[in-house]
């Protein structure tokens, strides 16, 4: 009996993603690099379905069913050049690598065609939801070529989270890296979500007053609105949790320095080179930055740096008012954060040639992910049909909810500023919206100092074709460049 698919890299997320196989009927090679983690994995999980566990990459390549399919989970980066160099001489034509680690999408673009050359498919698969995921149901966006997905896809969408109406959340997303890239800003919005519910809670705490246990009950009720997702959900467990050693509140006994294992940068770096302005996304890589880089110096600036504020020890805003106000400034900074990278993502299709649907894209992270929620249901009906709008904000129910919003999300903005507590992607998402919308930016000033200093010309509104010049050391006349 041959394997319907074969996976290479038994750790957690590979160990998980060939149950879930099995547990969907197929019968799963086994392989890793070293032993010790196949054995492991047939003692405890074998009896759980069909596996066929294999020593060498020979042995695994000979045990599956043709065209092949070879799921590599290993670390991401040089480590996935080597098991493909080690692949590709035992393969044939038409035979599918599929790559469902967290790999940099230049590097599937690379590989792709390295692997095209040979005759060989080369699927780049964005996997999101953790080893959970991978176990029961992840969100899954598969690059690669149209044809392989025929073959590849299904077993995908069977392992696959599903929306609650039932649709698989896996969807072929496009050619090449396509996968990896919108994977990439998957997570890269995760950070700005997780960055918008850190600073509500900061404001409830620092201007409402509530404790961590009246702001979970806070973000309980928040679920049952328009926020209603996963993050809000566990957020609302974080903040009830106590510390059983201290009897604190769990969150107060945790180190204010927040990790990053690098695909939130990634998306900022990639952003820049396109162009991109994810001010929201990078805002969080930012503070997440600025909390852990510099212990020494955060110290130092306590002690140093003034506030420039009184005393503000008695002005708790006890008025419910600011709570709603606070989560109206929070859903809004999260669609302006959905709205750059949805773009992020259209101007990433126009230079590397993806035909990228967002529709799609959003239906795919209902589920299975970290970032499902709600509003990803209405994000998909926005780009739904032909109606599709230029920019998530312009939906009309955009539109509605954020001008039912602006008043409170204005006033919490400025609040924070007053009060000296940080609320950088509330407030970088408000002057997005705002230069967005603005008739004139002070981008005219820029021109006109770039041209003075730097002779690098500018256009005029009048005569929008040419570009032109002033002669700054010269009689200051206006000359065509
Ligand atoms: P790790 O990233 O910890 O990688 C460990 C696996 O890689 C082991 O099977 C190891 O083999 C193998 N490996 C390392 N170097 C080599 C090499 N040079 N040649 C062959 N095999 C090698 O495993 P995870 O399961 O955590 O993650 C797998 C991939 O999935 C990564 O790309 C990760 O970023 C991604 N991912 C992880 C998520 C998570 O929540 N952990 C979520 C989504 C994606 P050995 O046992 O012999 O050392």
């Amino acid at each position: 009996k041959k394997a319907h698919i074969g996976v290479t890299g038994l750790a957690v997320m590979g160990a998980n993603l060939a149950r879930n196989f099995a547990h969907h009927g197929y019968t799963v090679a086994l392989h890793n690099r070293s032993e010790g983690k196949t054995t492991a994995l047939m003692e405890e999980h074998g009896s759980e379905g069909d596996f066929i566990p294999t020593e060498t990459m020979e042995e695994l390549v000979d045990s599956l069913e043709k065209p092949r399919r070879v799921l590599i989970m290993v670390k991401a980066g040089a480590p996935v050049d080597s098991v493909i160099e080690q692949l590709t001489p035992l393969l044939d034509e038409g035979d599918i690598i599929i790559d469902g680690g967290n790999s940099y999408f230049q590097d599937t673009r690379r590989r792709e065609r390295e692997c095209a050359e040979k005759g060989l498919h080369f699927v780049g698969v964005g996997v999101s939801g953790g080893e959970e995921g991978a176990l029961n149901g992840p969100s899954i966006m598969p690059g690669g070529s149209e044809e392989s997905y025929k073959s590849l896809g299904p077993m995908l969408e069977d392992i696959s989270a599903k929306a609650d109406d039932g649709t698989p959340c896996c969807a072929w997303i496009g050619t090449d890296g396509a996968g990896h890239f919108v994977k990439m800003v998957h997570n890269g919005i995760e950070y700005a979500d997780m960055q918008v519910i850190g600073e509500a809670h900061e404001l409830l705490r620092s201007v409402a007053g509530l404790e961590p246990a009246e702001q979970a009950d806070v973000f309980e009720e928040w679920n049952a609105t328009e926020l209603s997702s996963y993050l809000i959900e566990i957020t609302a467990q974080v903040l009830r949790q106590v510390d059983s050693r201290t009897g604190k509140p769990f969150i107060d006994v945790v180190a204010d320095a927040a990790g990053q294992k690098g695909t939130g940068r990634w998306t900022v770096q990639e952003a820049l080179e396109l162009g991109s302005p994810v001010t929201a996304i990078a805002e969080s890589v930012f503070a997440r930055a600025l909390s852990s880089s510099e212990p020494v110096m955060r110290k130092e600036a306590q002690e140093v740096l003034p506030a420039g504020i009184g005393d503000t020890t008695e002005d708790v805003v006890k008025d419910p008012g600011f709570v709603e106000d606070v989560r109206k400034a929070l859903y809004a900074s999260k669609l302006v954060s959905y709205a750059q990278g949805l773009d992020m993502l259209t101007m990433a299709g126009r230079e590397y040639g993806w035909q990228l649907d967002l529709a799609t894209i959003a239906s795919l992270w209902r589920n299975g992910c970290i970032i499902r929620a709600e509003l990803l249901n209405v994000i998909m009906a926005a780009y739904q049909g032909d109606k599709a709008p230029l920019n998530l904000l312009f939906a009309p129910e955009f539109i509605t909810s954020i001008e039912d919003a602006l008043p409170s999300w204005r006033r919490v903005v400025a609040r924070a500023v007053e009060r000296g507590i940080p609320a950088p992607v509330f407030s970088s998402a408000l002057a997005y919206y705002d230069a967005l919308r603005r008739p004139r930016l002070n981008a005219a000033l820029t021109q006109g100092l770039r041209d003075y200093f730097g002779a690098h010309t500018y256009k005029r509104i009048d005569d929008p074709d040419s570009s032109f010049h002033v002669l700054w050391s010269g009689d200051r006349s206006e000359v065509v460049s």
